[in-house]
């Protein structure tokens, strides 16, 4: 007997055709979407707003699946970070970082990654599979429902374990159902999708839906890069900036490129005068990110005064650039540290 397939991973549309062979008015859909993602329904028998008869007959269609949280460790700094577990036992992290006045989710959207960026922690453990539009949407509705920052939670960014665009599919269904009035209702202008550089995806995203766009940049040339970061061996620089440039940004919005600075390698004022001249053009902010060491990580953390000066000669040619702080590295929850398999046990 074949599996019933999980509701939480089918779009409006896909619920809409489903119930149209049931005889029943697609507006029905929305209702049922409403019941998962707002009244928070983990069955069937809770949609009251729906006809029993009608729950019934779903019940014997779907069923309703989300991952499972485990464990919640909390850094020094107020840093979350939450691992969960998936239906077949794999697991991923997601990481809830304190702001002023509201929390960002980080969230996974791959068990594992296939990038192998050398300076990534979640990199070296390989890639075990896609998360699906449940898993990755799920990461949110458990941390809304099961952390006291959760409804408090405004930004989400796709930055945790995986390359959101090789899970292109999946990615776009759930922000579709993190920003529509029948899902979630996150504003797409507090979601930002980062990628490691995978350029068609890049211009499809352009087109298809209007979230913000990160890059991982992390080097001022195609030598540098391509040692780092084996994506630049298929997408080279030029094709990836071209790709950058068609991205429609509306309004005052800014594309990010996350650098991560790493000492000796691309730390240097001659680097971040490269990355000027690379970036010129484009409507774009850079985020500096000091490297955040972890055992048996071969880079390192670049010496303060070397991070001032990186930062200086790009506010000189009147960029944002933005020391950002790391956060929850005690708990390896900083950038590019996730590994699924958060080892210490503080229970919820
Ligand atoms: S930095 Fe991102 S894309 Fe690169 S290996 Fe790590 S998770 Fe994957």
């Amino acid at each position: 007997m074949t599996e019933r397939p999980n509701i939480r991973d089918l779009s409006l549309e896909e619920i809409e055709s489903c119930i149209a062979t049931l005889g029943k008015e697609r507006y029905r859909a929305r209702q049922i979407l409403k019941c998962l993602y707002q009244g928070n329904a983990t069955s069937f028998a809770e949609m009251t707003t729906l006809a029993r008869e009608f729950r019934d007959r779903l019940e014997g269609l779907f069923r309703i699946a989300e991952p499972r949280l485990e464990r919640c460790l909390t850094a020094a700094d107020g840093t979350k970070k939450l691992l969960f577990a998936l239906e077949d036992g794999l697991t991923v992290e997601s990481v809830l970082i304190p702001g002023k006045n509201h929390w960002t989710a980080c969230i996974s959207t791959q068990a594992g990654c296939a990038m192998g960026c050398r300076f990534c922690l979640t990199g070296r453990g390989g890639f075990k599979r896609n998360l699906r539009p449940s898993e990755i949407v799920g990461q949110m509705t458990m941390l809304r429902r099961h952390t006291p920052e959760g409804p408090n939670t405004k930004n989400i960014v796709m930055m945790g374990m995986g390359e959101p665009l090789a899970n292109y599919d999946a990615v776009v269904q759930a922000i579709r159902l993190l920003t529509s009035d029948h899902g979630l209702g996150h504003s797409n202008r507090k979601i930002t999708v980062s990628t490691c550089g995978l350029a068609p995806q890049i211009v499809q995203l352009g087109k298809e839906i209007c979230v913000n766009l990160a890059i991982s940049l992390n080097a001022p040339d195609d030598k540098r890069r391509s040692e780092l970061m084996p994506i630049n061996r298929t997408y080279p620089l030029p094709e990836l900036l071209a790709a950058c440039h068609s991205y429609p940004m509306p309004g005052r919005r800014m594309l990010t490129f996350e650098y991560i600075l790493m000492a000796g390698i691309n730390d240097a004022p001659a680097d971040a005068e490269q990355v000027a001249r690379l970036l010129k053009g484009l409507h774009c902010k850079l985020n500096l990110i000091p490297f955040n060491e972890f055992p048996g990580s071969a880079f390192r953390t670049p010496a303060p005064e070397a991070i001032s000066a990186f930062q200086q000669v790009l506010l000189d040619r009147n960029y944002t650039a933005i020391l950002r702080a790391s956060h929850g590295r005690d708990i390896l929850a900083a950038c590019g540290q996730l590994s699924g398999a958060a080892a210490a046990t503080e229970k919820r």
